[in-house]
């Protein structure tokens, strides 16, 4: 059945299933990524995961120790889109679910990790959180974490999250985006979209990789 917005207005559970399988089609990792997570998160915090569809918001949340996430199934707005998706014209609806949904789990990957302390994941959030310190916290490494919604520590948490959600989701596209953060071309655009700029797009393709290779097997 077509993942469509229709579908998640006449049979939320449905759309559930489906995206699930969209992500499963549309990134290798990413179902590498959602089978180790809920695997080890049933396991960690003795419950199931239980996903639920919200057709009244784009705006996702989850909660690893309930293990409940809430897909929102709106369309995200151009603008918004065009912001916080990078190369957003290669993510249409289909896509833009399934990305969103790995988003999600990877917050349960991500809480799991930081549990553990487990050294990838803490050279990751030391390197966001230079960089977002570098420029008073207004700029960093996602477009997310720059949203006004998000503060203090959490701003960290999503640039983070939507790092190793990048890289999971294809690791080329990812060596795109450290390249885009890197480029003196596009300065106008990460200052617009709270986008910092780096100077060694290798490194951070590194330290993230570092993340989630465990989850991919
Ligand atoms: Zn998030």
């Amino acid at each position: 059945m077509a993942l469509t917005f229709e579908l998640a207005r006449t049979n939320r559970e449905q759309f559930g299933i489906e995206a699930i399988h969209a992500l499963g089609q549309q990134s290798l990792h990413g179902a590498q990524l959602w089978n180790h997570t809920v695997r080890e998160g049933t396991r960690r915090w003795h419950r199931p995961l239980h996903l639920s569809v919200n057709e009244d918001s784009w705006v996702s949340h989850g909660n690893a120790a309930s293990g409940a996430i809430v897909l929102g199934a709106q369309p995200m707005a151009p603008a918004e889109k065009r912001r916080l998706i990078f190369r957003e014209e290669r993510f249409p609806y289909p896509r833009e679910i399934a990305y969103r949904l790995l988003h999600e789990i990877v917050h349960f990957y991500f809480a799991m990790a930081e549990d553990d302390a487990t050294p990838a994941v803490q050279g990751l959030v030391a390197a966001v959180s230079e960089v977002r310190g570098q420029y008073g916290g207004q700029r960093g490494l996602s477009a997310l974490g720059s949203m006004p919604f998000y503060s203090g520590h959490h701003k960290l948490i999503e640039d983070a999250t939507e790092l190793m959600t990048m890289f999971t989701w294809d690791p080329a596209y990812f060596s795109e985006y450290c390249q885009f953060l890197a480029d003196p071309a596009y300065e106008g655009v990460r200052h617009s979209n709270g986008l910092a700029t780096i100077y060694q797009p290798d490194a951070l393709h590194e330290i993230v990789a570092a993340t989630v290779e465990p989850a991919l097997h």
